[in-house]
C-alpha cells in the first residue's frame, strides 16, 4: 500500500494492521479518546524554533493515547515535563491534560511509533513501517541540533533514521554520539516500570539533561 511519507500519518493509517485493529476496538471501547496517531507535540513558535527533539517509544493505552499529547496522561510524563521545565526547555505547569499551560521552549516531542501498541509492545515490522514518519519529523526541524532516545526501540529507530548503523551507535543510558551534524544523547525510558524498580533514578535523568542544557549552550555561545 502506498502511504505518501506525511510528516504525521493520516489518522486512519492502515500501514499497521495489528494498531489499526487494536486502535478501532479502543475508539468503539472509549469513543471519547483521542485513539489515533499521536502527533508530535510542538513548542508554540513552531518547528522552525526546535533545538531538542525528544523521542519517546509509542503513546501509552491511557496517557498520549486518551489524551493526543506524547506522554500526557500516565506516569511517564511526569518526570519528562518536570524535567524540562527545571533546565529551561518548557514552562507553565504541567496538569497532565492537553490544555494545561505547559509550553515547550526550542524542544518538541514524537515517538518511535505513532499508535499505541498493545502491552507497550511494538513488533519490530511496526518500528520499521513507522519509521518513515519519525524520519520525516527529523527532517522537517531544520534547526535540529540534538536529539534525546528514551529506551533501547527509540534509539535504535532513530539512529536507522539519521541513516546511521545501530552496530556504530549502540544504546547506553548517558550515551551522547554525533550522527551527521545531530548530536544524539540517549537514556533509559522515564517510564513507571523503570523508575520503580531504580533502573532510572530522578538523578540520573537530570544528569542526562545537565549534558543536553551543556550541549545547547555551547551551539549558542
Ligand atoms: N507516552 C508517550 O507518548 N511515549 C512513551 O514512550 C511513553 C508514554
Amino acid at each position: 500500500m502506498t502511504i505518501p511519507a506525511t510528516v504525521e500519518p493520516p489518522r486512519d493509517c492502515p500501514l499497521c494492521p495489528r494498531l489499526h485493529d487494536f486502535l478501532a476496538v479502543w475508539r468503539e471501547r472509549e469513543p471519547a479518546w483521542f485513539n489515533a496517531p499521536v502527533p508530535t507535540f510542538l513548542p508554540p513558535e513552531g518547528q522552525d524554533g526546535v533545538r531538542l527533539l525528544i523521542i519517546g517509544l509509542a503513546p501509552g493505552l491511557r496517557g498520549a493515547n486518551r489524551t493526543g499529547r506524547p506522554f500526557t496522561g500516565d506516569y511517564a510524563g511526569d518526570l519528562l515535563y518536570d524535567t524540562l521545565i527545571r533546565f529551561g526547555l518548557a514552562r507553565g505547569k504541567f496538569e497532565a491534560r492537553p490544555d494545561d499551560s505547559l509550553e515547550l521552549i526550542s524542544t518538541a516531542i514524537t515517538n518511535a511509533v505513532k499508535c499505541v501498541p498493545p502491552e507497550n509492545k511494538p513488533i519490530g515490522a511496526e518500528i520499521n513501517t513507522c519509521r518513515r514518519f519519525l524520519h520525516r519529523n527529523i527532517e522537517r526541524f531544520k534547526n535540529l541540533e540534538a536529539i534525546l532516545t528514551l529506551g533501547t526501540i527509540a534509539h535504535q529507530s532513530t539512529v536507522r533514521a539519521l541513516g546511521g548503523r545501530v552496530a556504530s551507535h549502540p544504546f547506553s543510558h548517558g550515551g551522547c554520539q554525533k550522527i551527521g551534524k545531530i548530536t544524539v544523547f540517549s537514556s533509559y525510558h522515564c517510564s513507571r516500570y523503570n523508575t520503580n524498580t531504580g533502573r532510572l533514578t530522578t538523578e540520573m535523568f537530570v544528569d542526562v539533561f545537565r549534558q543536553i542544557r551543556t550541549e545547547l549552550d555551547a551551539r549558542s555561545e
